[in-house]
């Protein structure tokens, strides 16, 4: 018997779509109405799905990092004089280009070599803010993940791709559930995104950045 209890709100989840991940595994996502959250069943898969931590089908890593820092100047623009965290850095191609432009910012990923900020790793500086791109959808425990932010910072800027209501329900029918790679486990909506902003206590702000990618600020109320 799968848990499909919903991991964000425990509402109780309808199945929702199949699809075949890694080309091996047959697996179910779910969908909670209560806060509108797609996940799959529990991802047995994820040891083999990180075999490397940045997947050979990542190509638009450079472009998405280009995005990410042009949100990320203006919509961090009050802590540019100010501590910002890049949580899961990953190369530290963000990092890097922040740096350059003048933002104090910090590198740290658990499973990624930082190969373009050395030197700018973090060692427990005081926080203002994080960036955290493209992590929401691999968290196995999104409010787990979140609640350790919110012990860094009030702050949270992060980007993921938001699904619309009238989402495919054939996983090889939008390319955001990334099937081969078997890592994009949880799936959000606007309405998901209000659900945790309250459930967290903060304001939030959604940014279409480009067809592909949105950005959220979440913001503690004092
Ligand atoms: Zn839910």
């Amino acid at each position: 018997m799968k848990d499909t209890k919903c991991k964000l709100c425990g509402y109780k989840t309808n199945l929702f779509a199949t699809g075949k991940i890694l080309d091996k595994y047959n697996i179910e996502y779910y969908h909670c109405e209560n806060c509108d959250f797609i996940q799959t069943e529990s991802p047995y898969w994820l040891e083999e799905a990180y075999t490397t931590p940045i997947n050979k089908y990542d190509t638009g890593i450079m472009i998405r990092n280009l995005v990410c820092v042009d949100i990320a100047k203006k919509v961090l623009k009050k802590y540019k004089n100010k501590n910002i965290l890049d949580y899961a850095g990953g190369y530290g191609i963000f990092t890097r280009m922040m740096r350059d432009m003048g933002f104090n910012v910090y590198w740290s990923d658990k499973y990624c070599e930082n190969i373009i900020a050395t030197g700018c790793e973090w060692n427990n500086e005081k926080i203002d803010a994080i960036t955290i791109f493209e992590c929401l959808e691999h968290f196995v425990d999104p409010i787990k993940e979140l609640e350790h932010l919110f012990t860094l910072t009030d702050a949270i800027l992060c980007s993921t791709l938001l699904f619309k209501s009238n989402n495919p329900q054939y996983v090889d029918k939008w390319w955001y559930y990334a099937p081969q790679t078997g890592q994009h486990i949880s799936f959000y909506s606007d309405k998901t995104i209000k659900y945790i902003a309250e459930y967290f206590s903060c304001k939030y702000k959604i940014i279409k950045a480009t067809k592909n990618l949105n950005f959220i600020l979440l913001e503690r109320r004092k």
